[in-house]
């Protein structure tokens, strides 16, 4: 009879840890979309906004690059390549 309490009670702790394990995947989920918001925290950009397309840096900053001595935030990888291949064009429209 003991036992069979003790199944019980181990089985009830069980269905309770993976109830919680959801939870902690979902709160890390939530977690990596506010860092994907502000990947490079504390960085002073040269430009408030993405040169390549004109979007501000506010709404999110995927890749960084390093021009002049300084740094510069890209929307996308594809912004920071198109910067890259003709910088000084960029840098003229500011
Ligand atoms: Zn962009």
């Amino acid at each position: 009879m003991k036992k069979i309490l003790l199944i019980s009670l181990l089985f009830s702790a069980c269905s309770h840890k993976s109830n919680n394990s959801d939870a902690v995947v979902k709160a890390r989920a939530k977690e990596q979309t506010v860092m994907s918001e502000n990947k490079y925290p504390g960085i002073d950009f040269a430009s408030k906004k993405d040169l390549a397309c004109g979007m501000p840096l506010s709404a999110g900053v995927d890749d960084t690059a390093h021009y002049g001595g300084k740094i510069y935030g890209f929307c996308s990888t594809e912004c920071k390549d198109t910067f890259l291949k003709d910088p000084a064009k960029y840098l003229a429209k500011k």
